[in-house]
């Protein structure tokens, strides 16, 4: 008897499991899409900035800005925020704020803007989401907030939440977004201190990896190359080397932000990847 109550007992436990696990699933809908943030100049010759051992003799590649919004049943998280609106010949056709009205989102209705690092091509457009959470490395935060920012770093359009104005959330490590495990911001220092990648899984389009700048194009990312700009040469190849074996254990797909040769793994905007 005493026998047959625990198994009963057994039995209802793992029926409590499996209708959790069930909820658990019945997760918010995710989906990713790229915004064009900035407008692209004449392809570089990227062994004049982009490779710290001479790689690629005269190479040119098309570079592009990308932002990309995603969107987490009735939230969304902004990732970087391109080039800023004064930013002459390679400003965006289009700001943020008005991508976003395209697709009809407000900038209130942004709950986390989450910043690959802090170059000038990534937080441009950061102070148009005064209302969202910053979400940024912590080795970033700490030289904006430094008395004197290192070069490459412009602490200006985070005024609003250096000055306390907004919420920030210095992230040191990975930072599951959503609490979910469906949007991960992945610590992969090295382009700056506090760089971060993010993992996106979808459910039709599988597992998604956006870059920020841990590499800037096709050939640093496979020869693990560093440009002559980042700040810790050794942390950038550890974190390609971590990012690598990431992509291969969940078989995402590698998107690196700023290679025009990568834009036609998402759909084109507005249309969203699922
Ligand atoms: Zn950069």
């Amino acid at each position: 008897m005493q026998r047959t109550l625990s198994l009963l007992a057994i039995g209802v436990c793992a029926n409590a499991l499996i209708s959790l696990s069930a909820s658990a699933q019945a997760a918010p809908e995710v989906t990713l899409t790229r915004l064009d943030c900035g407008t692209s100049a004449a392809p570089t010759e990227v062994n004049l900035r982009f490779s710290d051992t001479y790689a690629y003799g005269g190479l040119k590649v098309q570079l592009v800005f990308s932002c990309y919004l995603i969107k987490h049943g009735d939230d969304y998280l902004v990732w970087d925020s391109g080039q800023p609106m004064s930013a002459g010949a390679v400003a965006p056709k289009t700001s943020l704020v008005d991508l976003l009205a395209q697709v009809k989102v407000k900038p209130e209705q942004v709950k986390y803007v989450g910043i690959s690092h802090y170059h000038g091509d990534h937080i441009g457009q950061v102070d148009s989401l005064p209302k969202s959470t910053l979400l940024i490395g912590k080795g970033d935060w700490d030289v904006l907030t430094a008395p004197k920012p290192t070069a490459g770093a412009n602490a200006a359009p985070f005024a609003n939440w250096i000055s306390g104005g907004g919420n920030v959330e210095p992230v040191l490590l990975d930072k599951d977004v959503f609490g979910d495990g469906t949007v991960i911001m992945l610590n992969t220092p090295g382009h700056t201190p506090g760089h971060h990648g993010l993992l996106v899984k979808l459910k039709e389009t599988g597992n998604v990896l956006l870059s920020g700048d841990l590499a800037h194009f096709h050939e640093n990312y496979e020869s693990s190359g560093v440009p002559t700009f980042n700040t810790d040469r050794a942390a950038t190849v550890a974190s390609i080397d971590r990012f690598k074996k990431i992509a291969a254990n969940l078989k995402a797909t590698v998107i690196i932000q700023h290679d025009a040769r990568d834009l036609g793994k998402l759909p084109a905007f507005p249309a969203s990847a699922k």
